[in-house]
């Protein structure tokens, strides 16, 4: 008996040091920097690994839990945040993989995956053994000495706990366990409704007369659409792709008239793909959610957790630009009007003659296309100036280090040097698409940044994206606006790699979600600069510099239409916050809301049958539920901010110095706004974007 007890210990032990040495997800990466091994990371290693990830998270709770000492900072609040560094780890390398080098098998993992993370990260943040340590932590406070980085950790881990519910009694944790519940199968539905009616339609025509105006490569995909549906002819339905071209390019009024209104009715035709009464549901499961916790309404609890700080913080901003954009609007559309008269239009515009008389008079205004910048931005000089440009404000330097393993050969990892040659990151960047990439562009990180025991752990940051291929004859040459995209996640990918904070949860880019763009969108700003674009725009041929016309043709298109396109996005702003500083529940008619709530804003004569809200997914399926203010927040943010390299020059090095130690190593350290004014030396106004953007 004792022998063959010993034997299964043994063989035990064996099984557990044969998985951990078999699965190179479990083990030391032994890899330069202890970059993730991709050579010899397989599938099949996924799951086992988020296993003992997990499995090893657990017990981290476990110990913090069972700790028998007084909770202290360090044993409850500073070891919270180092709960789940192997899951970290683990995740990293997969989420990075199933977006950038994606495979049916992988998105089987995700799909068995997903269920256990959320389990973990619930028995993290609702476990109300954890939460009383927490608080007890919390109530002595000021009693502790924190830093401010301290302080924010505090803070925030006893308000993750709190504003899920961790405060409430058990009848009302009940409650807001079952609002939660409806109010996710409630956005499932509205998104179901809005995608149902999307795929619903289609606009067949078989005459091709009555398709002129569009050009030969969206005839050519509408005709591709209709005969994946066995039909004849050409077929436009409601996705982006073909509704856009056709509102821009069709001669025909009524057509574009019925696309138009079959687009701007989703989910509002009174069927059972309506979500009127879902719309009003969803504003009434927040706003008691909100109540139960105690504030007074929805946006005031979303906005707690912002830059934005409150309500009054959001309609200041949307205010102020408001007043800037609407005369302007207003004069844009005048001009348009006028235009249309001259090519034979009578009566008043309506919303679908906007995008075709305003892209016509584009054309003729700027004489500006794709293909006449594409020459001037190879990719391998649009990087080398990007990361010059780094080198230029901050003094790091960035060399390729082929030894570090990569998931797929045109990847290229970098290792990042700080001025005084400290190892600062490790940089990857991904460019081209391929099957398995998803669309779009992102930055990520590997592994996050973070100090312990002394020692200042580097963090492992990617960008992503889905550039322009290089031909047989031409080198990848990229469109102005993928230029763009590259500073901008290069801008995401500075935040995550000058990170300089004590804890990851506080580190790089986890920041407040209206401050998260900043340094991404700042970077946009040099692209328009003649002065920078001289050191790299070159002619891919010729070598020759790009032209300053060219240049200001690119700052003169991306204003054209300014008053009208910011006065579009502060209607939605409006119409967000109505819907979420309500502070009782609504139960009158949702057309009538939407158009009180945006009156001010309203540009075109009110066209019946159509409706923002019912189909306004940001707002009733995804995220940006009291938050849509934040793409134009930003976008005030980054001009503001931009202001000051302008005035002490792009280049300036100590004006670089300060936005790096104020913004970029700071994180989610301390509040944003504290963060921003000792950059700024005041908060951010509205001015440098107007300017910018030729509406002052
Ligand atoms: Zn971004």
């Amino acid at each position: 008996m004792k022998r063959i007890y010993l034997l299964s210990i043994v063989f035990l032990m064996n099984i557990g040091m044969i998985n951990a040495q078999n699965n190179p997800l479990l083990g030391t990466f032994n890899t330069p920097h202890e970059t993730a091994p991709f050579n010899e990371i397989k599938n099949e290693h996924f799951l086992p690994a988020f296993k003992a990830s997990i499995e090893a998270g657990e017990k981290e709770l476990e110990a913090i839990k069972s700790n028998p000492e007084a909770p202290t900072f360090e044993n409850t609040i500073v070891a919270l945040d180092h709960v789940g560094r192997l899951l970290g780890r683990t995740s990293g390398v997969f989420f990075n993989l199933l977006g950038a080098e994606t495979n049916e098998e992988l998105q089987g993992i995700a799909q068995e995956v997903s269920p256990l993370l959320t389990k973990f990260q619930n028995d993290v943040s609702l476990d109300p053994v954890l939460f009383e340590k927490v608080k007890k932590v919390y109530q002595q406070k000021d009693q502790l000495n924190l830093d401010a980085e301290q302080k924010t950790l505090l803070e925030n881990s006893y308000e993750g706990f709190v504003r899920k519910g961790a405060n409430l009694s058990e009848a009302d944790k009940a409650k807001f366990r079952a609002i939660s519940t409806e109010l996710s199968k409630l956005s499932l539905t509205f998104d179901e409704n809005v995608l149902k009616e999307t795929n619903a339609y289609e606009l067949v025509i078989t005459n091709k007369e009555e398709l002129s105006g569009l050009p030969e490569g969206e005839l050519e995909a509408a005709a591709g659409r209709a005969k994946a549906k066995g039909k004849e002819g050409w077929l436009f339905d409601i996705t982006q792709p073909s509704f856009g071209p056709f509102m821009k390019y069709a001669d025909n009024r009524d057509l574009r008239k019925t696309l138009y209104m079959a687009y701007s009715s989703k989910s509002f035709k009174g069927d059972e793909l309506d979500n009127q009464e879902n719309v009003k549901r969803i504003a009434e499961l927040r706003l008691q959610l909100a109540q139960l916790l105690g504030y007074k309404n929805y946006a005031d609890y979303v906005l707690e957790r912002r830059m934005a700080i409150n309500p009054a913080g959001v309609y200041g901003l949307l205010n102020d630009l408001y007043e800037a954009s609407y005369k302007v609007a207003l004069q844009e559309k005048q001009e348009i009007q006028e235009f249309a008269a001259t090519e034979g239009f009578e009566g008043e515009l309506m919303p679908w003659d906007w995008s075709y008389y305003s892209e016509k008079l584009k054309v003729k205004k700027f004489d500006l296309n794709d293909e006449m910048l594409k020459p001037y931005f190879e990719l391998s000089r649009v990087t080398e100036g990007v990361l010059g440009l780094a080198t230029d404000l901050f003094g790091i330097t960035f060399r390729e280090n082929k030894d570090i393993p990569v998931y797929n050969p045109e990847v290229t990892a970098y290792e990042v040097f700080d001025a005084d040659g400290t190892f600062l990151s490790v940089f990857y960047t991904d460019f081209h698409p391929r099957p398995g990439k998803q669309g779009g562009a992102w930055m990520n990180d590997f592994k996050g940044q973070w100090k312990e025991n002394g020692v200042d752990s580097r963090p492992h940051v990617t960008i992503v994206m889905n550039f322009t291929r290089p031909t047989e004859t031409k080198p990848a040459l990229l469109t102005f606006y993928e230029v763009e995209t590259l500073m901008h996640e290069f801008g995401h990918a500075l935040h995550g790699m000058l990170a300089n904070s004590t804890y990851s949860s506080l580190s790089g880019t986890n920041v407040y979600r209206d401050f998260v763009e900043l340094p991404s969108q700042i970077m946009e700003n040099w692209a328009t600069q003649k002065e920078f674009l001289d050191r790299f725009a070159k002619h891919y041929q010729t070598g020759e510099t790009i032209p300053a016309e060219l240049v200001q043709k690119i700052v003169d298109s991306q204003n054209y239409l300014a008053g009208y396109l910011s006065i579009r996005q502060l209607s939605f702003g409006y119409l967000d916050m109505a819907w979420h500083t309500l502070e009782k529940p609504y139960t009158g008619s949702v057309k009538d809301f939407e158009e009180q709530a945006w009156k001010k804003t309203q540009i075109f004569p009110a066209v019946d049958g159509v409706c923002m809200s019912t189909q306004f997914g940001h707002l009733f399926a995804g995220g940006y539920a009291a938050g849509y203010y934040g793409y134009k927040w930003a976008e005030v943010l980054d001009a503001d901010a931009f202001s000051v390299f302008k005035e002490k020059g792009l280049f300036n090095k100590e004006v670089a110095a300060s936005f790096r130690k104020n913004i970029l190593e700071k994180g989610g350290t301390e509040h944003p706004m504290e963060l921003y004014k000792r950059f700024r030396g005041h908060e951010p106004t509205v001015d440098a974007l107007l300017e910018r953007s030729g509406l002052q």
